[in-house]
């Protein structure tokens, strides 16, 4: 709980960013203070593994903040580390999944071959705010036929009701809420 206050007071909400009307939150300020970033990381992986006893093969994390998280949190649980990444940015063979957003559709990719059907992943970002990207990761993830057992993320929007928009059987946790 001292986490979740710490957290919230370093994550600075910027209004009009990236554009009008938007409020941003930016939480990079988190990194000023290291003690926090590995308290975080820390407290993370004690909730996944009291949480899946049975074990986590692999951390599949979300380009680009989902990265500054989920490399330090697979390993702390030993486990790999798989990016998912924004269009075009993976070398070889890869599995997409595409979603629309305010202008546009956004497609996000993994390596093939980097999952199996036995792993067990949990999925990492920093932010849910409409849900379409959580919800394109969660497929790129389930057509390798691993199993998507925790999507995880610091903070959630509320508003935007970005969890509706998951699969049902979407194991959803968020550290905050906004
Ligand atoms: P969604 O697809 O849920 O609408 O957007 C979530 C994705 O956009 C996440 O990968 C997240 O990093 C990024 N994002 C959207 N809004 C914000 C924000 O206010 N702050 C941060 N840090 N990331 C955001």
């Amino acid at each position: 709980d001292s986490i979740r206050q710490k957290v919230d007071d370093a994550v600075l909400c910027v209004p009009d960013f990236p554009k009008p009307g938007i409020l941003f939150r930016d939480i990079m300020p988190i990194f000023k203070q290291p003690k926090l970033v590995s308290n975080i990381c820390s407290a993370v992986a004690s909730h996944l593994r009291e949480s899946f006893p049975h074990g986590i093969t692999a951390i599949a994390g979300l380009e680009a903040r989902g990265f500054l998280f989920g490399p330090q949190i697979a390993i702390l649980l030993d486990c790999i580390f798989v990016p998912i990444r924004k269009l075009g940015k993976l070398p070889g063979a890869t599995i997409k999944a595409s979603y629309v957003k305010e202008y546009g559709v956004d497609t996000v990719e993994i390596q093939q071959g980097i999952l199996s059907p036995n792993d067990t992943v949990v999925i990492v970002d920093d932010l849910i705010a409409t849900g379409g990207t959580m919800r394109a990761a969660m497929e790129v993830i389930e057509a390798t036929q691993a199993k998507v057992i925790e999507c995880f993320v610091l903070i959630e929007l509320e508003a935007l009701e970005g969890v509706k928009v998951l699969p049902e059987h979407c194991n959803f946790v968020t550290l905050l809420k906004h």
